[in-house]
């Protein structure tokens, strides 16, 4: 469930105790970010070998290519100095345990042989720095291997299958930020297991099948970051940025992921596994309790008609939203098109999908928003085609994401829109832009919209006669506070305060150590959809709410009280939502969102959300 502030992590193992197999019960707190509880066992998900695209290179690129895998370096040792700086919140048992096999990793990755056999190899072979990187990394633990001799003791082969294991790791580790490319497969998993990994990129996230998988718990990953979304959209537990978790699970191991309270327990005792049994059966209850509301209109105890619809990430997820009883998708993030695969998909692939879900949505609208590429939604295909850099910028968040790259790139904006116009004619639609932040990108978009459409028409193809809506997210402070001059541009908002937070505070979403400082109730957050909103209302222009604060029930009578009537969300929230809607009355929650909005301390602005129920509402 999406919190209006995640509670700071709380990094420790609360106490010690047996299972029934023996093994040491072991709890690990992290973000929860998808609620629900789910027990199974573990299934550890170890890096993909990436696939190694180039593998000669010519001797003039030598330095350039000497450079990217310096830059990998870098990226990796970041990474575990990272890691270990985490660890420092694990009981000391557990460090004594990790900390000694980061801290090797570190080391290999400083001027050791392994380092400098790459840089030669590329030198005077000539391979690309991935091919290198996995061929020395190979040749290194195939000699650590052949030390084995007939009749060595147990323990001394075991010490040398895990230094040889260590060395073809950080290998691994070195060619993922070599290529960013790993597709991952998920085809080993069994059915109903917890998903236990370091991290779990979008692209993963979209390969997961919520019909096979219990649950998540990686360590790393944010409350708001793209990864959460989708896993919250499939309806998955899931906790993120718990630390030391991927590193202490052996095979066999059973675990409990409780994705509302943030918790991991693995090898749980006899009666904490009867108590999630217990949680387990509640939260089905709840469901079902939820799923009566189904029928029943988003209307206000005083009779005012609320907009609900439903985010959608994955074509996969269309059966929940039918379930829901969301009226229409507000955001279809259209990023899982271009996810997992080596080429970025033509008109004609993205016709066929855009018309397949405006066709299951049988009527109802479909907002539609252009590839949203760049932050955390790194997205293979793109490099692969050279639009974008194979490098990760060193700050993507503020890079070329968004409307900018397709403006850049406006081949791909001119498929898009084609395919959209296309598959229009199925059922009403509305297309929006991400990531705008300036009224040029808004005209620049346009023309190319209408360039796109009279291109069409002459083509013969049936695409609507008078264009579906272009509207933007407001989704940046620069969007927000222009909302004045944006709303005379565009033919909606949709503000998306997953990425305003983020902006407005200088917090990375996806980013664990920061995930106590993302906080949508910020008086500076609210002040902005406030300015976006009104801006939007006098211009009597639909205005609509699509990120995560939509679907939190808590805030719903203060997104009615700043004016808002269209919210979008993930499926699985829309009953809740429906729920807060239907026992408020519309005045006090105006009376209640002023006096919000005169409040300047977080805190206690959290307190006041929270208590709104105790004083205000009808239920
Ligand atoms: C947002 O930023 O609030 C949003 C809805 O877009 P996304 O989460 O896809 O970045
Ligand atoms: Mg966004």
């Amino acid at each position: 469930m999406s919190k209006a502030s995640p509670p700071p992590p709380q990094h420790k193992r609360l106490r010690r105790q047996r299972s029934e197999q023996g093994r040491a019960e072991a709890r690990f707190a992290g973000i929860a970010v998808s609620a629900g509880v789910a027990i199974g066992p573990v299934f550890r998900a170890s890096e993909p070998t990436p696939q190694i695209i180039r593998h000669r290179i010519a001797a003039a690129d030598c330095a350039a290519e000497g450079a990217r895998f310096d830059a990998a370096v870098a990226q990796s040792r970041n990474q575990l100095t990272k890691l270990r700086k985490r660890l420092s919140v694990l009981p000391e048992e557990s460090q004594a345990e990790l900390s000694p096999l980061i801290e090797a990793y570190i080391r290999m990755l400083g001027s050791t042989r392994m380092m400098r056999g790459v840089r030669q190899r590329i030198e005077e072979r000539l391979v690309s720095a991935e091919r290198a990187v996995v061929d020395e990394s190979e040749a290194i633990a195939g000699a650590i291997m052949a030390q084995a001799e007939p009749g060595m003791p147990a323990e001394d082969r075991a010490s040398l299958m895990r230094r040889a294991e260590e060395v073809r790791e950080i290998g691994r580790r070195l060619v993922r930020n070599l290529t960013r490319a790993p597709f991952r497969s998920f085809a080993g998993l069994p059915e109903g297991a917890i998903l236990v990994s370091e991290s779990l990129r979008p692209s993963d996230a979209a390969l997961l099948d919520p019909a096979r998988l219990a649950g998540v718990a990686t360590e790393e990953g944010g409350a708001e970051g793209h990864t959460s979304v989708m896993l919250r959209a499939l309806g998955v537990p899931a906790v993120l940025g718990a630390p030391g978790i991927a590193h202490a699970i052996s095979r066999g191991d059973l675990a409990v992921v409780d994705g509302s309270a943030g918790t991991i327990v693995v090898n749980p005792t006899s009666e904490t596994l009867a108590a999630a049994r217990r949680a387990v059966t509640a939260y089905a209850r709840e469901r079902q309790r939820f799923g009566k509301l189904r029928r029943l209109p988003a209307e206000t105890f005083d009779g005012e008609t609320v907009e609900l619809q439903a985010n959608l990430e994955l074509p996969l997820e269309l059966p929940l939203v039918a379930q829901s009883g969301a009226l229409g998708i507000g955001l279809l993030r259209t990023e899982f098109l271009f996810m997992n695969r080596e080429t970025v998909p033509d008109e004609d692939t993205q016709t066929e999908t855009y018309r397949s879900i405006i066709e299951a949505m049988g009527g109802d609208l479909v907002a539609i928003r252009v590839l949203d590429w760049g932050g955390e939604k790194d997205i293979e295909a793109l490099s692969t085609a050279g639009i974008v850099p194979e490098v990760a910028d060193p700050n993507p968040a503020l890079g070329l994401r968004g409307i900018r790259l397709l403006l850049r790139h406006h081949e791909l904006l001119e498929t898009q829109f084609a395919a959209i116009l296309r598959a229009a004619h199925a059922g009403p639609v509305r297309v929006m832009l991400p990531m705008v932040t300036a009224v040029g990108e808004v005209r620049a978009a346009r023309e190319i919209y209408e360039r796109v459409g009279r291109r069409l028409r002459r083509r013969g193809e049936r695409i609507p006669e008078k264009l579906p809506p272009l509207g933007i997210m407001i989704e940046t402070p620069g969007a927000a506070l222009s909302a004045d001059a944006l709303a005379l541009e565009a033919d909606f908002f949709a503000i998306g305060t997953n990425d305003l937070t983020a902006y407005t505070l200088a917090v990375d979403r996806g980013e664990t150590e920061v995930a106590d400082l993302y906080d949508p109730l910020h008086p500076a957050v609210l002040r902005l959809v406030q300015f976006a909103t009104e801006a939007a209302l006098r211009m009597r222009m639909p205005v609509s709410v699509c990120g995560e604060m939509a679907a939190n029930p808590r805030l719903t009578p203060l997104l009615l009280g700043l004016g808002l009537r269209s919210f979008s969300m993930t499926a699985s929230a829309v009953p809740r939502v429906k729920q807060a809607v239907r026992s408020v009355a519309i005045d006090d929650c105006a009376r209640f969102a002023r006096h919000i909005m005169d409040q300047s301390d977080p805190e206690k602005i959290q307190e006041l959300v929270a208590n709104f129920s105790h004083g205000a509402a009808h239920a």
